[in-house]
């Protein structure tokens, strides 16, 4: 069933820990299930995506985008013939890093940290969740998960170089990840795009005339719908091409992947690994549709006036929190101040607000700052 160039699961790098082998549950599987069970996976329920809960709970949050991601990376790789278990982990596990308020938040932590002279960054903070902060079994810290889930989570949106992370030198960062990590960011890409385009239109941020005026694929797409469904109400047309748009991009990346595996006359997970380009990538004519989607959203919706308010209190809190517990270590719980004897404070401070979930954060605010 599986590509040449899929990843097998018997030829896997392993955990770090050792561990008998499951009777029906293959490792990717497994990895794929503790995931699930992890406490910052549950945490990715009360995150922002783009629209805070303050907004509307008709909005994705980051584990129902988290979600989305997952069934669109298993349809890709299940036609492109790659290890689904593997891709579905690592869909799954793609943003447990993330902080609170989505990439206001982000933003913030990562400007609190630098004038310490350290810095967030949402791939290294997931790795070491998985690694270091899940506290489920007994003989070990952590996930003990794969090697090719960790190197996923570090790899599937970009590189890392070698002499600025000489720390990760085991996940070979000068090879390309296997294919199932590097389709992930596109199915990322192709989730997010749709589904802030959805969320946009249902917030009456961007309108049915501004997305047809500035996304010819959709337009394209709502033409069609209008001819078919002529008397059916604006909403359920848009849903509708909408849905096309999604599936044109699904089959685009189906069909652009296998191009380029062609074209390049790829054998093995080796020929992807050292392979000096990423594999997995659309047709050049939808990528002009999905670069126009991303810049639309870019204009319209992320840096909409609109989103400003939030995103500025979102920075604020933040940067509140982190100031006053720096300024007062001693109002931090004790787990996190006995750390604080073992790492920089900067450092265990990140580590703590990047683990909050919206509401957690906010109650902290108010209760300290
Ligand atoms: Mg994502």
């Amino acid at each position: 069933m599986l590509a040449p160039y899929a990843v097998r699961v018997e030829t896997s790098q392993g955990r770090r820990h050792p561990e008998a082998p499951h009777p029906y549950r293959n490792d990717y599987q497994r990895d794929r299930d503790r995931v699930v069970h992890a406490r910052a996976f549950r945490r990715l329920e009360a995150k922002t995506q783009v629209f805070s809960r303050r907004y509307s709970d008709h909005f994705r949050n980051r584990l129902t985008h988290t979600i989305e991601v997952t069934q669109i990376a298993r349809t890709i790789a299940g036609q492109l013939g790659l290890n689904v278990d593997l891709v579905e982990a690592l869909a799954l596990v793609h943003d447990v890093g993330h902080p609170p308020f989505g990439h206001a938040g982000e933003r913030a932590l990562d400007g609190a940290m630098r004038e310490h002279g350290h810095f967030f960054d949402h791939n290294l903070h997931a790795l070491r969740i998985v690694e270091d902060f899940e506290m489920r079994y007994a003989a070990f810290r952590g996930l003990n998960l794969t090697f090719e889930i960790r190197e996923g989570i570090i790899k599937h949106s970009h590189d890392y170089s070698i002499n600025e992370h000489p720390e990760l030198a085991e996940y070979l960062l000068d090879q390309r990840p296997p294919l199932e990590a590097q389709l992930i960011d596109l199915a990322d890409e192709i989730a997010y795009n749709t589904a802030d385009l959805d969320d946009g239109f249902e917030a009456h941020l961007i309108t049915l005339p501004m997305i047809r005026a500035s996304l010819p694929v959709f337009e394209a797409f709502f033409r069609e719908v209008q001819l078919k469904y002529p008397d059916a109400p604006e909403k359920l047309k848009f849903n509708e091409a909408l849905k096309l748009v999604l599936n044109r991009f699904v089959t685009g990346l189906i069909e652009g992947t296998t191009f380029n595996i062609k074209q390049t006359s790829i054998q093995s997970v080796d020929d992807v690994r050292r392979h000096p380009e990423r594999l997995v990538g659309f047709p050049k004519g939808i990528d002009v549709d999905r670069l126009a989607c991303k810049e639309f959203l870019h204009t319209n919706l992320y840096f909409s006036k609109a989103l400003e308010p939030e995103k500025e209190e979102a920075e604020r809190v933040i940067r509140d929190l982190f100031a006053h517990w720096m300024r007062r270590p001693g109002d931090l719980p004790s787990a996190y101040r006995e750390k604080s004897q073992q790492e920089p404070l900067p450092r265990v401070l990140c580590d703590y607000i990047a683990g909050m979930t919206d509401n957690f954060i906010l109650e902290q605010h108010k209760r300290f700052c």
